[in-house]
């Protein structure tokens, strides 16, 4: 029988790698407050040591440059190099350019396009490229992409794009972006959507801003990690630039949301956990009312229930992670809806409590916690909002049930029922009786 919750020992050695490697080397860089372009000179040699240990977009299947470990590794590695927002970046498997990379391989099976694989796919499996999906509008529902307006109609070898993003993060640090639109207003959305790569200096990309955000309310312009508003006005796109095929856009955006989905979950353990040891740590060394904190019932009880709640939102996450590798990520759908909502909640709850165990430092900027509980805000909403998910799940479970005009469990009933199915033996309890 097959139910094992262990790490392979050599598996396990490499994590020991990564905890030291993240503590001690990545850890420090949050706090030089680096632009953009010097992030990118500082993580350099730590992602050719990433490499060097074999852990470069380990995710990835071998044909595009990873170590083919699968959704399980990569779920253990993230909940070491996801406790900081350049852990990702440094082991080749950040948001967005991971479900982009995974788009445009997904894509190019569909396609053949073997030339996208050489211009796009690659350098942004090497590093080189940086990517963003543009897909949610600033004036139509983004929980609801069937509403999509941005429109691309063909005109002989080009697509000409029309259309108002935001929030497309990383958009003004990219050098493409890939761009949901309608491609045939005639059909319904789900036949007629297509996903365009756009590179950002095309005549027409008009990239207007950074979206200040309750994250990062002073956002310079240009930062990694910033949300581009972004209108496309009579952008000329080369039909090449098509992902998969025409038509194609909803089934690869389900595709690319699955993965990219179940990064963020695994992601948000590391920082819960991140923010469970502060907890903790405070706990023990904050005296007050004639104990320190940790003996005050109301603490204990914050780090028993994020304890176990940590706990469950791990397991369910691995547990998604598992049948995606299995089964395939459309097999892990429910499963991945949520992990979605229920690891939101628990990171925000985490991260809450810690920041009051802390009090007012941890409402201050002297500590990591304040940004990452403004970061986990967040996770409520993107990627689908929290009752998108719900309602998925929801709906799946309650397939599996058929409307009773009596309850099944019904106590008059069954006992209606219990009485005929043991009538002879009844009988014979009350002859002998
Ligand atoms: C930090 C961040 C990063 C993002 N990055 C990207 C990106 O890189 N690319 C991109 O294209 N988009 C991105 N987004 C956008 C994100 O995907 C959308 O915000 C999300 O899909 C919700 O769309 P919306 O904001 O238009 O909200 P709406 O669709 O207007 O929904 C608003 C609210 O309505 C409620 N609601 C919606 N549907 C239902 C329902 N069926 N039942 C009950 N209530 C419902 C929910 O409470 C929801 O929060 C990002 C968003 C954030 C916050």
């Amino acid at each position: 029988m097959a139910w094992d919750f262990s790490t392979e020992p050599e598996f396990e050695e490499k994590l020991e790698w990564m905890r030291d490697f993240v503590r001690n080397e990545v850890f420090p860089l949050e706090t030089l407050s680096l632009t953009y372009d010097q992030v990118r000179v500082a993580i350099r040699p730590l992602q050719e040591e990433v490499k060097a240990q074999g852990l470069w977009a380990a995710h990835l299947p071998p044909d595009l440059g990873g170590m083919g470990f699968g959704q399980v590794k990569l779920g253990l590695m993230h909940e070491i190099l996801g406790q900081t927002p350049y852990g990702p970046v440094v082991f080749g498997n950040n948001a967005p350019d991971s479900g982009n990379a995974e788009l445009l391989a997904i894509g190019i099976g569909n396609s053949g396009n073997e030339e996208q694989r050489r211009q796009w796919l690659q350098p942004l499996l090497d590093g080189d490229l940086r990517s963003a999906f543009s897909m949610t509008e600033p004036n139509t529902a983004g929980s609801d992409p069937t509403l999509l307006t941005t429109s691309a109609v063909r005109d002989g070898d080009e697509y000409v794009l029309n259309g108002h993003k935001w929030f497309t993060s990383n958009g003004s640090v990219a050098d493409f972006l890939i761009v949901m639109a309608v491609t045939n207003p005639d059909i319904h959305p789900y036949q007629g959507s297509s996903m365009l790569i756009v590179p950002v200096d095309t005549p027409g990309v008009d990239i207007v801003r950074d979206v200040a955000t309750m994250e990062d309310p002073d956002t310079p312009y240009g930062r990694f990690g910033n949300h581009a508003e972004i209108i496309y006005r009579d952008v000329r796109i080369p039909v090449g630039n098509l992902v998969g095929r025409e038509g194609d856009g909803f089934q690869l955006a389900q595709q690319r949301l699955g993965p990219g989905r179940i990064h963020h979950c695994m992601r948000w353990l590391g920082q819960s956990r991140r923010a469970f040891d502060m907890l903790c740590e405070r706990a023990v060394s904050r005296y007050a009312h004639g104990s320190v904190l940790a003996e005050k019932q109301t603490v204990q009880n914050w780090v028993a229930d994020s304890l176990a709640e940590m706990q469950a939102a791990r397991l369910m996450t691995l547990h998604a992670a598992w049948k995606m590798d299995q089964e395939g990520q459309a097999a892990a759908r429910v499963d991945i809806a949520m992990i979605k909502y229920y690891g939101a909640a628990v990171l925000y709850n985490v991260i809450d409590r810690a920041v009051q165990v802390h009090g007012a430092l941890g409402y201050s900027c002297d500590l990591p916690l304040e940004s990452m509980y403004r970061a986990a805000r967040a996770a409520r909403i993107y990627d689908g909002p929290d009752e998108v998910h719900r309602q998925t799940v929801a709906r799946r479970v309650l397939k599996g049930y058929v409307a009773t005009e009596v309850p099944t469990e019904h106590i008059p009933t069954r006992r209606i029922d219990a009485q005929r199915k043991f009538a002879d033996l009844l009988e014979s309890l009350t002859i002998n009786s």
